[in-house]
């Protein structure tokens, strides 16, 4: 934040993952039918540099922890954004597996921005409840790549062939086992 300049340090913005299905799925759909341009939508805020830390210490060794390695490498891999994972305690950008019990979301996503839309810290945690480590792991991936794609500034998109399809393992049920070729561009054209 600078300092003079109006700044909204209360502003938080969500996004959650359905797990189950819902009425709103007729209206997406109808939504569907006027493609976009561009396979992606982008949610505004962002950070201010593409390197990024997550913190780890609450997500617990084994599936969980191996998926959200997998997802932070792909983002690095494929796209500008740098995505490392640490038991980085302070970090900005935590990560975290927790039972939040029968709300309707396998994961969901919070940040915080500034008054010039950047990104200053950010939380994302998959929710137990729906989600176990006997699941494969490529299927906890997607679902931690949906929840990053949030936190880095993408929004969702009509198409459930993406990454960002509301429902993420819908789309890994429908054969999406990465990053697609929209995500990549939708970050590119961020960072
Ligand atoms: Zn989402």
């Amino acid at each position: 934040m600078t300092r003079g300049i109006p700044s909204r340090p209360g502003a938080r913005r969500g996004r959650r993952t359905a797990a189950l299905s819902a009425t709103a799925l007729a209206a997406l759909a109808a939504l569907a039918g006027a493609a976009p341009a561009q396979a992606f939508e982008l949610e505004g805020p962002h950070w201010a540099t593409p390197q990024r830390t997550i913190d780890t210490t609450d997500v617990p060794a084994g599936p969980f922890h191996d998926a959200l390695d997998a997802a932070a490498g792909e983002y690095t891999s494929l796209t500008h954004a740098s995505v490392s994972t640490a038991d980085a305690t302070g970090s900005p950008w935590a990560a975290q597996v927790v039972d939040q019990g029968d709300d309707g979301y396998e994961g969901y996503s919070t940040w915080r921005y500034d008054g010039q839309r950047i990104t200053y810290s950010a939380a994302m945690h998959l929710n137990t409840h729906y989600l176990d480590d006997s699941l494969p792991t490529a299927r906890l991936k997607v679902v931690w790549e949906h929840e990053t794609g949030h936190v880095l500034g993408l929004a969702h998109v009509p198409g459930i062939d993406h990454v960002m399809y509301y429902r993420a393992s819908d789309a890994y049920d429908d054969g999406v086992t990465g990053l697609t070729d929209d995500e990549v561009a939708g970050i590119d054209s961020i960072y």
